[in-house]
């Protein structure tokens, strides 16, 4: 789960770690009142979306005047905001952060997030800050270093040191880094967050180390630890077609291809998609229904895919073992009954009860195209695609 960089801000104060003051606003008039508040001589005008590249795209003002306060929050509020995360179609800011304004010296990068390969907490840091890390790591990656944590020790003085001398800091500077350093390590390790991005990081004119920007994910599988993390969940961010799964308890992630999938166990859906790819098309979603799916999950999964105005064919792929092949077929079937279906549908079922599965589809009279193995099925969802077309 993500949060708005103003809710990241508000957890990292918590564990100490020095961010400017601000105030979310939900309207222009609020956006005002948080000005005033603050007092000024600067501002800087946020817009609040899941979505990094806002600077770049006109969604951060940096302005001198309540007046101005006004002008930025009412062109950004409720428009559209185009950057290089969130997708041609953007997306609509519906919360502003107004914070103090910061005079900036230098501009660095920092981030941390879970090592798969080392299995511990990798801190990522590099003198480039402020623009797109993407960049830097394809064109100069040298200029980024990374650090790995031991889970047991935690921060020592000695990853003080390595982070320092890779910014560039003075001894007051890294000074400052210690319990910086610290602070947001516990943050990341105390609220099981994923992913923790700090970019900007910078050191202001008056020489304090700042962090201008905070972008935090949490590990959906701890969730249930911290409800008050769990509250700060903004559905609007999130796909609609994600949030309806999430209902279900389907494991379901939207992309961007033409082929929905409907696949039992995770690793035979990857094995899907990579098979769809093998034959020249992408595939529309990830899902894994799962092992013990009732009918009814499976026809919510089923609606979802065909929700999708993306899709222009299903393939739905199963090895029944403990799922059971009649009891996919009965979802689909009760799916299709309710909403019908537009788009060429593949079925490939295996494994257990899957005479009694493929009865039920047959006498169903639904329109489905049968596949003995995942080879097959993918070909024939793929070439009744392109004749559609
Ligand atoms: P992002 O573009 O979505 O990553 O948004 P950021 O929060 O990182 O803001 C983009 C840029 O705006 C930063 O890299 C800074 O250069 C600039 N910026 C943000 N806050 C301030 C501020 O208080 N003072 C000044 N001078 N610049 C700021
Ligand atoms: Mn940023």
């Amino acid at each position: 789960m993500n949060i708005h960089e103003y809710q990241g801000k508000d957890v990292l104060r918590g564990f100490g770690v020095p961010v400017a003051k601000g105030i979310p606003a939900f309207s222009v008039d609020e956006a005002v009142k948080a000005a005033t508040t603050l007092g000024g001589p600067v501002w800087v005008v946020k817009a609040q979306i899941h979505a990094g590249g806002r600077g770049k795209a006109g969604g951060v003002k940096v302005v001198k005047s309540i007046d101005d306060v006004k002008k930025e929050a009412t062109r950004i509020l409720g428009s559209t905001l185009v950057t290089h995360q969130t997708g041609p179609k953007g997306k609509q800011v519906n919360r502003l952060y107004v914070e103090e304004g910061s005079a900036i010296d230098r501009e660095f990068y920092l981030s941390m997030l879970v090592d798969r390969g080392t299995a511990r907490i990798a801190i990522v840091v590099s003198t480039e800050g402020g623009m797109d890390i993407e960049k830097v790591a394809h064109d100069t990656p040298d200029k980024i270093v990374t650090i790995s944590i031991d889970p047991t020790a935690n921060i020592c003085p000695h990853h003080v040191r390595r982070v320092s001398k890779a910014l560039g800091l003075d001894a007051d500077l890294q000074k400052q880094m210690g319990p910086m350093l610290t602070g947001l390590y516990r943050a990341f390790t105390e609220t099981d967050m994923s992913l923790l991005e700090i970019n900007p990081l910078v050191v202001t004119k008056d020489r304090k180390l700042l962090c201008l920007d905070a972008k935090v994910g949490f590990d959906d599988n701890a969730l249930f630890r911290h409800p008050e993390i769990a509250k700060l969940r903004d559905e609007t961010e999130e796909d609609e077609k994600e949030i309806e799964a999430s209902k279900y308890d389907l494991n379901y992630v939207a992309l961007d291809g033409s082929i929905g999938c409907m696949v039992n166990g995770a690793g035979l859906a990857m094995a899907t998609m990579d098979i769809i790819k093998l034959y020249g098309m992408e595939p529309a979603n990830f899902l894994d229904v799962g092992g013990s799916a009732s009918k009814e999950k499976v026809a919510a999964a089923f609606n979802i895919i065909t929700s999708d105005p993306k899709v222009k064919g299903i393939l739905v792929n199963i090895f029944g073992g403990i799922m059971k092949c009649d009891v996919i077929a009965e979802g689909v079937v009760a799916a299709v009954k309710e909403t019908g279906l537009k788009v060429p549908l593949v079925v490939r079922l295996e494994g257990t009860n899957v005479a009694l599965g493929k009865k039920i589809i047959a006498e169903s009279k639904l329109n489905v195209v049968s596949a003995d193995d995942l080879d097959d099925a993918a070909q024939k969802i793929v070439a009744a695609v392109k004749k559609a077309a």
